[in-house]
């Protein structure tokens, strides 16, 4: 066939031919005939004449009335011939299409000039011929978020509760029947190749495929157990080193690829190295076979053609099939933990806070997610679910397991465990969820599971100096935990439930915590509305849906929340900063300790902005001074200079006003059950004074805040004339001659040397900004926190947003540094 003899729809390129109506390349000229009688040309082919047929039988009409209706189009052309049928545009009345069964019908309305309707007079064209394109139909991606929402926000507008909104996620989105089927075959196929090479291995699936919280297209984790196969080894070898020869009949001499590796002392690399390459070569539908050995655990990556699957595959990785069952059990013996996870997930996706692409990054795994749900439903009142340690007891002697020294034992079914005494529903639970993470103390914290309870951060810092009679008795419960390094500590602290010297979410940054904490927040602002608890009757998002679409809106405004134009940062109190002297005394001194901190911190930041940051305080009489917002009656000066007495006032007051409006279960400082009578630190009029404050009824409390000058949280009002956020890391490169050694805000000298540097080389700012910050203490004992939150009063040029996302990261590290050492 010479290129004027092809069909029409095909072209010759370079390397074969190309069908234009299927947008297919065709390898060779002997395929184009069995292309050309194939199902797809076919039956586009088909199409295509009908759709020219249609055009052609058609006339395009405009100029009718509104409000015609298709049947007064159809009695106006049947004239000219039989019409078929008549289709209007979407909003009725600016264009319709009348088709006719006969092309005669078209001809003959085409042919007369003047078209009358109801006094109208209409236009009447032929129909535009347009080109017959195959739109491919946009194949739906589990991995695509976006392709994830379209399909589940009708139906979640639908459902008449967030509890069956929690239900629809969980079952939209979990492995189907097949879909588990699949990974069961890929498991097996992979077991019937690597066999033939390992002798008695294991193939073993762990993570989201079998924890019961998989999602469509989720990764395929398997461990490849090799205990078996090097017990084989090590028989074989001695066999045949007491026979004296060099090959042993069952490992099949040069043949077999365990004569290559001597498995009781290769490296995981070297080992994945070898399957990686037996992967590559023997494994049906396996490609793109990677090694990552620079992983925490090395892996080999894989997909699987056919079945579009991402696999990965690890060794000496027991302990994660061992925290899988323990998923597994959870699930088993509470259905609520499902619907959350899944939702909480979903949430946390679709905000960014979780799923790192390629593995490695600064955000919270799903595992590492899932575990901050368990740990919740741990400490809500009754718990949820029990303790790790719990589950220990609980199960009977066939069920201890220890792995690598860790103690791993749990009951292997779920009815061994009683049902938990909480009866919440899903829609209470989800903002429950995000308020206690919300108010978490988690620069403090390291959060373990295997207690259920937060172990301050403070034992952690000091292990190294455990006496060693401690340490013997808690070996017999931990039987490890001196034979192991201490977990990496960070800015998030989550104990594995199992190897209880990993830290699960050590890979988080500080920025990345901090969204975390931002994030719950702005979702439990957002569960106090009517949107979340009441159902839209015109199908408008509400409940959950708001929570895993993108923001929308203003955001909502609460006394913590960034409201329209307030920004905040939350400084938790930190007993790791005391010297060990005071810290041990904290017990004793109940909330003085705090107010003597808050106070502190409250110095801290006003040096800050006036001798590092160089900022200008403003004066009530300044232009820019803004409005006294709310209860802020104080001056600037008047709150600057506040003595410690003011301050624990105003804290107090703001503690109390958080209390009556709120209402959420954080207790401010101020409640009498907190003072302890037994004080050593702190400032004995303050004691009292708090004491007598508490038995005032909070109404009572209320109508006082703001009644004198002093009686708010403390608030300064500054003014910044440069960019003294901007490029601080270069500058702080030039001071020190290159070497950028020293972290950012933990040198007072080099930081207040950095701006001085940007004010004398940076040109001011044309409009100068200007700012406030009001301070609150809110929380109680290990729990309580500095609130600061920022308002810009003039910031014409729209730099408040670079100022503040510097000033989050900068100003708690500062202050820490400032702080130290605290007395
Ligand atoms: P998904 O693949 O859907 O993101 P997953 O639970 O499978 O969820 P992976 O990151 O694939 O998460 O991890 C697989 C398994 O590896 C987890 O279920 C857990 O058993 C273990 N694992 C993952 N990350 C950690 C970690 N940081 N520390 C300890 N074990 C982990
Ligand atoms: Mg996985």
């Amino acid at each position: 066939m010479s290129d004027m003899e092809l069909p029409d729809d095909i072209q010759t390129k370079l390397k074969g031919l190309h069908c234009s109506l299927c947008n297919v390349n065709i390898p060779n000229r002997p395929s184009l005939d069995e292309h050309l009688k194939g199902r797809k040309h076919k039956t586009l082919s088909n199409v295509r004449a009908t759709r020219k047929a249609a055009e052609e039988h058609s006339v395009f009409v405009k100029g009718f009335k509104k409000g015609t209706s298709q049947d007064d189009l159809a009695e106006y052309f049947q004239k000219f011939g039989s019409v078929s049928d008549v289709i209007m545009d979407k909003d009725k009345g600016v264009y319709a299409i009348v088709q006719f069964s006969e092309l005669d019908g078209t001809q003959a309305a085409l042919a007369q000039l003047d078209h009358q309707m109801q006094g109208l007079m209409l236009r009447v064209n032929p129909r535009e011929k347009k080109d017959f394109k195959l739109i491919p139909k946009k194949k739906f991606d589990p991995q695509n978020l976006q392709d994830v929402l379209e399909r589940l926000q009708p139906r979640l507008c639908q459902a008449l509760s967030v509890n069956e909104q929690m239900q629809i996620v969980m079952e939209q989105s979990e492995l189907r029947e097949n879909e588990k089927q699949a990974r069961d075959l890929v498991i097996e196929l992979l077991q019937e190749v690597l066999i033939e090479f390992f002798p008695d291995c294991k193939i073993l699936p762990f993570g989201s495929s079998v924890n019961t919280f998989g999602i469509h297209g989720c990764d395929l984790d398997l461990l490849l157990d090799l205990e078996n196969t090097k017990v084989f080894q090590a028989r074989s070898k001695s066999t045949t080193e007491q026979a004296g020869q060099g090959t042993s009949d069952d490992c099949r001499s040069e043949d077999s690829i365990l004569s290559d590796i001597d498995l009781s002392t290769a490296s995981p690399a070297d080992v994945l190295d070898l399957v990686a390459r037996i992967l590559m070569k023997c494994v049906p539908g396996v490609h793109k076979v990677q090694v990552v050995s620079s992983a925490r655990l090395p892996v080999i990556k894989f997909h699987h053609r056919e079945l579009n699957l991402q696999g990965d595959i690890t060794i000496n990785n027991r302990l994660a099939v061992r925290n899988t069952r323990f998923l597994q059990l959870c699930s088993g013996m509470e259905a609520r933990l499902g619907p959350l996870v899944y939702s909480i997930r979903l949430w946390a996706k679709q905000r960014q806070l979780a799923g790192n692409p390629s593995g490695a990054g600064p955000l919270l795994n799903n595992y590492a997610l899932s575990l901050l749900v368990i740990f919740f439903l741990q400490n809500c009142d009754p718990p949820v679910l029990l303790t790790v340690d719990q589950l220990k007891d609980m199960a009977c002697e066939e069920e201890e397991c220890i792995i690598e020294g860790w103690n791993c034992t749990f009951p292997s079914q779920p009815f061994a465990v009683p049902p938990s005494k909480n009866s919440q529903d899903l829609c209470s639970l989800l903002p429950a969820f995000f308020s206690f993470y919300a108010h978490f103390n988690f620069p403090d914290s390291v959060i373990s599971l295997r207690e259920g309870h937060v172990l301050p951060i403070t034992s952690y810092l000091s292990q190294n100096e455990e006496k060693e009679g401690e340490e013997e008795a808690m070996q017999e419960e931990r039987p490890t935990k001196s034979q192991h390094p201490s977990p990496k500590l960070g800015p998030l602290n989550l104990l594995d439930p199992f190897e209880l010297s990993h830290n699960v979410a050590g890979n988080l940054n500080e920025r990345a915590r901090l969204n975390f904490q931002k994030e719950c927040q702005e979702a439990h602002n957002y569960c106090r509305s009517l949107q979340y608890q009441q159902r839209s009757t015109k199908g408008k998002p509400w409940g959950l849906v708001r929570l895993i679409t993108p923001h929308q809106g203003p955001k909502h405004k609460t006394q913590e929340g960034p409201g329209d134009k307030g920004l905040i940062i939350t400084l938790p109190f930190r007993a790791a900063l005391l010297p060990d002297g005071l810290r041990n005394q904290l017990p004793l001194a109940g909330d003085s300790l705090n107010l003597m901190w808050f106070h502190k911190v409250c110095s801290s930041i006003k040096g800050l902005f006036l001798n590092i940051l160089k900022c200008n305080p403003l004066l009530p009489t300044d232009p820019v001074f803004g409005e006294h917002s709310g209860t802020s009656t104080g001056t600037n000066d008047e709150v600057m200079e506040m003595s410690s007495s003011d301050l624990n006032t105003s804290a107090l007051n703001s503690s109390s006003e958080h209390n009556t409006s709120a209402n959420n279960g954080d207790d401010g400082i101020g409640s009498s059950s907190e003072c302890s009578p037994q004080v050593k630190v702190g400032v004995k009029r303050r004691l009292s004074s708090l004491s007598s404050e508490a038995s005032v009824s909070p109404q009572e409390k209320k109508s006082r805040v703001g009644k004198g000058p002093k009686s708010d949280a403390p608030t300064w009002a500054w003014l910044q004339r440069h960019t003294v956020w901007a490029g601080r890391r270069k500058v702080r490169r030039l001071l020190l001659k290159g070497a950028d050694s020293k972290p950012e805000g933990t040198n007072v000298e080099l930081e207040t040397q950095v701006t001085e540097h940007i004010l004398e080389k940076e040109p001011e700012l044309k409009e100068p900004l200007a700012f406030k910050v009001q301070a609150r203490i809110m929380g109680r004992s290990e729990g309580t926190r500095a609130v600061l939150k920022f308002s810009p009063t003039n910031d014409k040029d729209g730099h408040f947003q670079d100022f503040y996302h510097f000033l989050e990261i900068f100003l708690p590290k500062m202050v820490e540094t400032l702080m130290e050492p605290c007395v």
